[in-house]
């Protein structure tokens, strides 16, 4: 079973479709049944557009990823405590 941090953790590879067809579709699933993992997938989207908007096709770069990587999985662990 694929949970919430491995989506967080996995979410840029999905959006970029970097995934192998296994985790994609692990991800896929949880988020058919997850309403917050699609919150964050429509949050993250809407980052690159505003960061697209900014940095022509320049694609996020890493130190962006690790930010939103941060940031999301510090709202994860919010919503644990
Ligand atoms: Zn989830």
């Amino acid at each position: 079973m694929v949970m919430c941090k491995e989506v967080v953790e996995n979410i840029i590879g999905y959006i970029e479709a970097e995934l192998d067809d296994n985790t994609l579709e692990e991800l896929e699933k949880h988020l058919h049944d997850c309403p917050e993992c699609q919150a964050f997938v429509r949050t993250y989207k809407k980052m690159l557009e505003l960061t697209g908007k900014l940095k022509e096709r320049t694609f996020v770069t890493p130190d962006i990823r690790k930010k939103l990587k941060e940031l999301l999985i510090s709202k994860i662990k919010h919503q644990e405590s």
